[in-house]
C-alpha cells in the first residue's frame, strides 16, 4: 500500500503495511508511532480499518495528515464495544502520552484561581495558581493576580468568612481583629456553628458563580428572618450586603435573554496558531472570559474544538446547560453525552447559524482575536527591548536568557546570593537558585559575588546570553574576573546600579542632579556607565529582572528570620533542645502563632509533655497565667 501526501508517493514499510491490512472494521482507538517508537497521534474511529486506510490512501484531506503519515512507522489499535468507550479511552491515552500531532492546550500558568476546600468544617477561600484534582472547588481562573485578589477582597467584604491560615485557625484561643470589625464570624473559637458558617459559604459560592438573582433572594430571605427574630444588627448588615451585591450584578452585562447558563467558544486563527476564548454566561449575564495560550496547529477547527472541549471540561467542575460552539464536531453526540453525565443533567451542544447565539459566538471570536493580538504585541515589546539592549550595550547575543545575581545579608550576617533567570523577558523559575555564602566573614559583597559565581559557573553548564549583577563597576569587574578564572571569557556581563552618568559619556548623556536616582548600566572595561533611562523599554526590562532577584532574596531572609526568632526565643526555655525546637517550628511556623497556641496544642507536638507545654507558654506569655 502507498500514500500520496504531497504528490510524491511514499511507500509504506512492509511490517506496517501488514498491520494495516490486519485492522478489523470495528470501533476503537488507534495509536500511531514514529521511528523511535514514540506515540505521535491518538485517534478514535467508528470503523478502524477504513479510517486508517483513509490516512494512507490520501482520502483524508486534513492539512496535518501528510505530515503525520510521513512520520508513522508503526501503529497499534484497541477495539472497543461502543463509540463512547472509544471516546473515553482516546481521552485517557491523549492525557497520558500527549502525542505531538494531537491538539493539546496548555494550562495558562499566569492565571490565578480561588480554591475552596468544602470538605473542611469551616473552609476559607485561597488564591492559587494551580488547579488540582484534589476534591476542592476552584473558581476562576482570573485574568490576573490583581483581578483574583480584588475578587477575594470583595468577597470578604460581602461575606464574613475567615481569612486566617489553617494552622492559625487550629491554634487560636481568641478571635482576631477580623471578628472585632465584623469581617469574620469567629469560627476559630466556636462563635458560629458549622451550619451557620456553611450558609455564608453557600452565598459566597453563588456570588462567584455569577448567580446574582438567586443570591439576592437568599440574602433577602435571611434579612427578613433576622428582622423577625429581632436581630436588628444582623438585619442591617444583610441590608448592606444586598446593596453591594445589587451594585455588582447591575455592572454585569445582560447578553442573553433566556437567562441560561452557557459557555460560548470562539476561535481565532493567525500565523498558523489558534487562539481560543470561552465566554462564560451565567443566568444570561457575562461572568467573564477564559483563555488558553495559543497553540500552533494545522488541525481543522472541528478537531481543535473537539480536543478543546474534552480538555477543558475534564478539569472544569462547572458544566453549563448549554455549550455553544462555532461549528459541528465529528463526535458531537458522544461529547454531549459525556458532558451530560459529568453534569448529572442534560447538556446541549449547540452550533448556531443565525440569531443571538451566533452573535455570542462572534463576540467570543472577537475576544480571541483581541487576546491573540495583545499577547503578540507584548511579545514584540520584549523582542524590541532585547534588540535595543543588544544594540545599545554592544552585546554579543540577543539577551533571551538572562541570569541576575544579587548578594545580600542581614546586618552583615547570613549572606546569600540570589540568582534568578529570565527567558524572553519572563521569569523562569526552574533557573532560580539560592546560595548560602559560606566562605566569607562579615559583609563583603565582592567576596560573596566571587563565591556565588564560582559555584554557579563551575562546569560552564547552560550559560545564559547575559549575566547581570546588582551593582556598579566593582561588582562587574569581580564578575568578569571570576568568569575568567573559570575560563569563561565570552559571556556578556553588565551591572545595574543607581548613579549619575558623567557629561561626555559616550552615549551622550548630560550630568543632571536627578540622574543620581536613576539606574545606569555598567559594562566591563568601561569607566562610565551607560545612561539607559533614555530607552525606557530597555531599562524596564533590566529593572524587572533585578527587582525579582531582590524579591527572591528578601523572601528568603524573611523566612529565615522567622525561623531564627523561634529558635532564639526557645533557646532560653529550659528543657527545649534542638529536636523539640524543630518540632515546634514545624507545627506552629512562627513565634506569634506559638505564643497564641493552647496548652493542648503544644502537648500534641512530639516530645512536649504537659509540664513543658506549661513552661513554654509561661515563658512566652509572662503576663498571662498559663
Ligand atoms: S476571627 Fe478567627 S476564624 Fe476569623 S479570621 Fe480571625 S482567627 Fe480566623
Amino acid at each position: 500500500m502507498q500514500n500520496d501526501p504531497s504528490n510524491s508517493r511514499i511507500s509504506i514499510p512492509e511490517p506496517l503495511d501488514r498491520k494495516i491490512r490486519a485492522i478489523p472494521p470495528r470501533t476503537g482507538v488507534y495509536l500511531m508511532k514514529d521511528a523511535g517508537g514514540s506515540i505521535i497521534y491518538v485517534g478514535k474511529a467508528k470503523n478502524l480499518r477504513s479510517r486508517i486506510r483513509n490516512y494512507f490512501q490520501g482520502a483524508d484531506t486534513r492539512a496535518m495528515v501528510p505530515f503525520l503519515v510521513s512520520r508513522v512507522r508503526d501503529l497499534d489499535f484497541v477495539v472497543t464495544n461502543t463509540e463512547k468507550e472509544a471516546f473515553l479511552l482516546e481521552n485517557t491515552l491523549i492525557k497520558e502520552h500527549r502525542p505531538r500531532y494531537n491538539v493539546i492546550f496548555r494550562d495558562d500558568k499566569t492565571y490565578f484561581s480561588l480554591r475552596l476546600d468544602t470538605r473542611q468544617d469551616f473552609p476559607a477561600f485561597r488564591l492559587v495558581r494551580k488547579i488540582r484534582k484534589d476534591g476542592a472547588r476552584y473558581f476562576g481562573p482570573y485574568p490576573s493576580g490583581l483581578a483574583a485578589r480584588e475578587t477575594l477582597k470583595y468577597l470578604h467584604r460581602l461575606f464574613p468568612l475567615r481569612t486566617c491560615k489553617d494552622r492559625e485557625f487550629a491554634t487560636r484561643r481568641r478571635p482576631c481583629i477580623e471578628y472585632g470589625i465584623h469581617n469574620c464570624v469567629g469560627p476559630c473559637v466556636g462563635l458560629v456553628g458549622r451550619e451557620e458558617y456553611r450558609k455564608y459559604i453557600d452565598a459566597a459560592v453563588l456570588f462567584l458563580e455569577g448567580r446574582g438573582a438567586k443570591l439576592l433572594d437568599l440574602l433577602k430571605k435571611r434579612m427578613a428572618e433576622a428582622a423577625e427574630n429581632l436581630e436588628f444588627e444582623e438585619a442591617a448588615r444583610l441590608r448592606d450586603r444586598i446593596a453591594a451585591v445589587e451594585t455588582t450584578v447591575e455592572k454585569q452585562r445582560m447578553v442573553s435573554a433566556d437567562f441560561k447558563d452557557q459557555d460560548v467558544f470562539g476561535l481565532h486563527r493567525e500565523d498558523g496558531q489558534v487562539q481560543v476564548c470561552i465566554l462564560c454566561i451565567r443566568e444570561g449575564k457575562t461572568l467573564g472570559t477564559k483563555k488558553f495560550p495559543p497553540v500552533r496547529t494545522a488541525a481543522a477547527d472541528a478537531e481543535v474544538l473537539s480536543s478543546l472541549l474534552r480538555q477543558y471540561y475534564d478539569g472544569e467542575p462547572f458544566i453549563p446547560a448549554e455549550v455553544v460552539i462555532p461549528e459541528a464536531v465529528e463526535d458531537g453526540d458522544v461529547l454531549a453525552e459525556w458532558l451530560s453525565e459529568k453534569r448529572g443533567k442534560r447538556v446541549d451542544l449547540v452550533v448556531p447559524h443565525r440569531g443571538p447565539r451566533r452573535d455570542l459566538v462572534g463576540i467570543a471570536r472577537q475576544n480571541a482575536e483581541g487576546l491573540f493580538r495583545a499577547e503578540r504585541a507584548a511579545r514584540m515589546d520584549e523582542e524590541a527591548a532585547m534588540a535595543l539592549l543588544r544594540d545599545k550595550l554592544h552585546l554579543h547575543r540577543l539577551p533571551r536568557r538572562v541570569e541576575c545575581v544579587d548578594i545580600s545579608n542581614i546586618g552583615g550576617e547570613m549572606p546569600v546570593g540570589s540568582l534568578v533567570t529570565f527567558s524572553d523577558g519572563k521569569p523562569d523559575k526552574s533557573g532560580y537558585r539560592l546560595f548560602h555564602v559560606r566562605g566569607v566573614e562579615g559583609p563583603d559583597d565582592y567576596a560573596g559575588m566571587h563565591e556565588v559565581l564560582r559555584r554557579r559557573f563551575d562546569g560552564r553548564e547552560n550559560l545564559p546570553d547575559l549575566l547581570m549583577v546588582d551593582g556598579g563597576r566593582g561588582q562587574v569587574s569581580m564578575a568578569v574576573r571570576t568568569l575568567r578564572e573559570l575560563g569563561i571569557g565570552d559571556l556578556d556581563v553588565i551591572g545595574l546600579a543607581k548613579g549619575s552618568a558623567p557629561a561626555g559619556s559616550s552615549d551622550g548623556a548630560r550630568r543632571r542632579p536627578s540622574m543620581k536616582e536613576q539606574d545606569h548600566v555598567y559594562l566591563a572595561g568601561r569607566k562610565d556607565p551607560v545612561y539607559i533611562a533614555k530607552y525606557p523599554a530597555a531599562l524596564l526590562f533590566l529593572q524587572r529582572i533585578r527587582d525579582e532577584a531582590h524579591r527572591f532574596a528578601v523572601t528568603h531572609h524573611r523566612r529565615r528570620m522567622e525561623k531564627r526568632d523561634v529558635h532564639s526565643v526557645l533557646d532560653d526555655v529550659p528543657g527545649v533542645g534542638t529536636a523539640k525546637k524543630k518540632a515546634l517550628l514545624r507545627r506552629f511556623g512562627d513565634i506569634d502563632t506559638l505564643r497564641r497556641a493552647g496548652r493542648e496544642d503544644l502537648e500534641a507536638v512530639p516530645g512536649i509533655t504537659p509540664r513543658l507545654a506549661e513552661e513554654i507558654l509561661r515563658f512566652l506569655n509572662p503576663a498571662e497565667p498559663s
